[in-house]
């Protein structure tokens, strides 16, 4: 067998009719920058996040540096963010001229939670940007609790969690102002980079659309000094159709998950994912932890399984980041799940025998 981490075998071929009409609109159009498409998917995807605004921006990184600009974070100010997240969440904190500071996630579920932020909260804080990480998401309502003691804005990276919930509300819809990725191989994906800002602040909105935009909000005029973060016609009309087919490809995503667990619950040593109360997991990933990583990792791969780490090195031992003076030890937890996470292939379409195999072979190796 030869099962690959990620394939869009299934999925390309049951949008590629509408695929390539969406690529002959956009083309005829002969409009291939803000224009109705972006408009289109815009009201969509906030339709979906049940937020009031959604801006299209150029990627998920953009995203998150456009939202803290808007929250009005920048030098001086401290923002909370996990210890075991992906890069780019703390590159927009350190981009928008902000300093991280670095909770510790919860060991079972992975994200950070309202207990584990406050310890961390001094005058200093400006924001805490939780992360829905693999697909879960954070428990909202008490971070949500927290930020309002303190009166702090909140930005969620939401680059992997498309439609989980928190007590029945999106993920997206919670914070002031909140970033989604489309990278091709989130759980909604462009064909290249997208993303968007999702908010209900008119003023957030307002903001983050002349930032986009070279800071103008009437072409030639620039009321603030922005950046060219459009989101493409071309990718907006993409993502329009596939944001059509999410619900039902989330859908087998979580029916893989549940395949993987029952067939891994009984074996020793390997840990599964854990989704908390009142929370939901779409499963970008899904990720067990054991010792031996490296080593099963290897014996996956010789019998033709595809896995990913995520991630190998937290952002507080990344040489990018040596700056900030951390050394190992600085993060156990962090430091822990980096030493011993492994991703098991999960995507629409894997079909129940390939992941019989993944864990058959996985008991094996065990
Ligand atoms: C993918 C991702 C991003 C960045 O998104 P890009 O579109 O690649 O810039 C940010 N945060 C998390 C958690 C991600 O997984």
């Amino acid at each position: 067998m030869n099962i690959p981490f990620l394939s869009f075998d299934y999925t390309n071929k049951i949008i590629a009719d509408e695929m390539q009409q969406a690529f002959t609109t956009v083309f005829n159009s002969k409009w291939y920058v803000l224009g109705k498409e972006v408009a289109v998917f815009e009201k969509d995807y906030a339709t979906f996040c049940n937020t009031q605004y959604c801006v299209g921006v150029s990627n998920g990184l953009d995203a998150l540096i456009l939202s803290l600009k808007a929250c009005g974070v920048g030098k001086g100010d401290e923002v909370i963010v996990p210890s075991n997240t992906y890069i780019a969440t703390v590159l927009a904190i350190t981009h928008a001229g902000a300093t991280p500071i670095f909770a510790e996630p919860d060991e079972s579920t992975y994200n950070i939670t309202a207990e584990g932020i406050e310890p961390h909260i001094t005058t200093a804080t400006k924001a805490i940007m939780p992360v829905h990480l693999y697909g879960q998401s954070c428990d909202m309502q008490t971070i949500m609790q927290l930020a309002a003691k303190y009166n702090l804005k909140v930005i969620e990276d939401n680059a992997q969690a498309h439609g989980a919930l928190c007590h029945n509300q999106p993920t997206g819809s919670w914070g002031h102002a909140n970033a989604s990725s489309f990278y091709p191989g989130k759980n909604l994906g462009a064909l290249g980079d997208a993303g968007a800002v999702t908010t209900n602040d008119a003023a957030i909105a307002a903001q983050i659309n002349m930032l986009r935009n070279y800071g103008s909000a009437k072409k030639y005029y620039n009321e603030v000094e922005g950046y060219n973060m459009r989101l493409d016609e071309l990718q907006a009309a993409f993502l329009s159709v596939k944001l059509k087919h999410l619900e039902s490809f989330t859908a087998l995503r979580c029916q893989a998950a549940d395949r993987y667990h029952a067939l891994l619950q009984n074996a020793d040593e390997i840990k599964l994912p854990v989704t908390a109360k009142h929370c939901t997991h779409v499963f970008h990933l899904y990720v067990i932890r054991t010792k031996q990583r490296d080593a099963l990792q290897q014996y996956l791969n010789s019998k033709g399984i595809g896995t990913m780490i995520h991630y190998p090195v937290p952002p507080h031992l990344q040489n990018a980041y040596k700056h900030l003076g951390y050394s190992k030890g600085a993060f156990p937890i962090a430091e822990a799940i980096a030493e011993s996470c492994l991703s098991l292939p999960i995507y629409p379409g894997i079909e129940e025998e390939e992941i019989a195999f993944v864990c058959d072979s996985i008991k094996e190796f065990i």
